[in-house]
């Protein structure tokens, strides 16, 4: 694996040129969040290249078929707009596919053209292309701006905004809004709510969509994922958890202006201090106590990270990924007694650095931090200062093969490795597995190349 044997370990200023990146594009969170609300078919509007490559890399991560309509621009819609053939695709999609809500996004192309969304789907129901009971809603998701993650937060975004009502009478329900998280981390969102006792509407919610059983029959829409009930439901509800400021901030602030459901924004509840921060305040919000439960999944994970804490003491981490993410995984390292050293993430963001800044000072060492980085320079650090341990997407293995280090795979796209849509790392059970992995990755290691009168049976 030669491919990124011309890093070299010099770091030249480079403003106008991304090399590998952390992060891909805005209509591929669109179409993730999409297939969260129960019977909806994402559509993306712009040239069938793009949805094609939007469906694969779900498809490849997820080891699922992802469905999705495509407007199939055309040279004459590249040109003259992409209107009729919105249109068109709106009236084929509900006549033959039947879904219940179809969810369009924008492409680079239909964003440039600068089609109208909101004007044609309005068009679209005057002329009846969209039948009774049926729903489109929509997201701009330029992809020349941002990263999958905004991709992701316009689409949930677009939710609320089409479906959102207010009665009056609040419903007693807390709206959930999970981030970009895997299926798994979504079930298990949802599992700390109940075991709570507190009645929540998640969305989106891919769980049982993505990671569903094997049935023998296909069903195109599973019977899984959040209603439009449900969603129209959040308007009436006590209150909104918004889980990561970068994918979940902008529709719970949403709520919160336009439908006085007040909200707050927490971090992914990734580790022990972000998922104590999670049940404290879902426990507060919805006015209930902790269950035993609940004190024993954390009890698991206390015991854990004090038993084997000589393994994790001291190990410097690099990380890359989406910020959302590396901001818990920041917090749990630094909670296991972990150097996290150098940092990347693809996505813009301001308050990106502040953060990581805030959770590693106490790391008595030079902590590397670049928003808007991508892998070259990751790998490039990784040259000047070796770390224990790589966490990255399955991009980063060959960093980790050229660097010998052990990698573990976490966040979008994992491409080589199974696993991720079945089992969380949010929450308590999350935190042990997140432990569980890091364990085997620096324990292994150890065990294939340490000295020969070094190997050790119990550890
Ligand atoms: S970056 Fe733009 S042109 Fe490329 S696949 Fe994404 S939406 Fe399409």
């Amino acid at each position: 694996m030669t491919l990124l044997r011309h890093t070299t370990p010099e770091i030249k200023p480079r403003k106008a040129l991304t090399i590998n990146p952390a992060k891909t594009c805005q209509p591929i969170g669109a179409m993730y969040a999409a297939l969260g609300i129960r019977g909806c078919l994402p559509h993306s509007h712009g040239s069938q290249g793009c949805c094609a490559y939007h469906r694969s890399a779900l498809t490849r991560h997820y080891k699922e078929p992802v469905m999705a309509g495509t407007s199939s621009f055309t040279e004459g819609s590249s040109v003259f707009g992409g209107q009729a053939n919105l249109l068109q695709a709106l009236e084929n999609i509900f006549a033959i596919y039947e879904p219940d809500v179809v969810a369009v996004h924008t492409t680079c192309l239909s964003e440039t053209i600068g089609d109208d969304i909101p004007q044609i789907v309005a068009k679209a129901r005057q002329e009846g292309k969209v039948p009774d009971g049926k729903h489109v809603i929509y997201a701009n998701t330029p992809s020349y701006v941002g990263s999958h993650v905004t991709g992701f937060a316009n689409m949930v975004k677009g939710m609320v905004r089409g479906f959102a009502q207010k009665t009056g009478k609040k419903n007693g329900r807390v709206n959930l809004i999970p981030g970009y998280v895997e299926p798994a981390d979504m079930a298990e969102i949802k599992h700390l709510a109940e075991a709570l006792g507190v009645k929540s509407i998640l969305f989106p919610d891919t769980s049982g969509v993505l990671n569903g059983p094997l049935t023998g029959q296909y069903s195109m829409f599973p019977e899984a994922g959040v209603t439009v009930d449900e969603l129209k439901a959040s308007g009436d509800a006590i209150g909104t958890l918004g889980l990561g400021e970068w994918a979940s901030a902008e529709a719970a602030r949403y709520l919160d202006s336009e439908f006085k459901v007040p909200c707050k924004i927490l971090d992914l509840p990734i580790g022990l201090k972000a998922t104590d921060r999670f049940v404290d305040t879902l426990r507060q919000l919805a006015g209930k106590s902790v269950p035993e439960s609940i004190n024993f999944e954390r009890g698991q994970l206390v015991d854990v990270i004090s038993d084997w804490h000589q393994y994790f003491y001291h190990k410097k981490v690099a990380l890359a990924g989406d910020p959302d993410q590396i901001i818990s995984l920041v917090e749990f390292l630094v909670t296991l007694d972990m150097w996290p050293v150098h940092i990347v993430t693809g996505t813009p963001g301001k308050r990106f650095e502040a953060r990581i800044r805030e959770l590693t000072a106490d790391i008595p060492h030079e902590v590397n931090v670049k928003v808007e980085g991508d892998m070259f320079l990751l790998h490039q650090w990784i040259k000047q200062t070796p770390v224990d341990l790589l966490i990255c997407n399955s991009y980063g293995k060959y960093i980790a093969r050229d660097e010998n280090i052990p990698l573990i795979r976490h966040g979008f796209p994992i491409l080589d490795r199974m696993g991720h849509v079945y089992f969380p790392t949010v929450g308590y059970k999350g935190a042990l597995r997140l432990c569980e992995k890091i364990l085997d990755a620096l324990l292994d290691k150890q065990d294939l190349t340490c000295p020969e009168h070094q190997v050790e049976l119990q550890m």
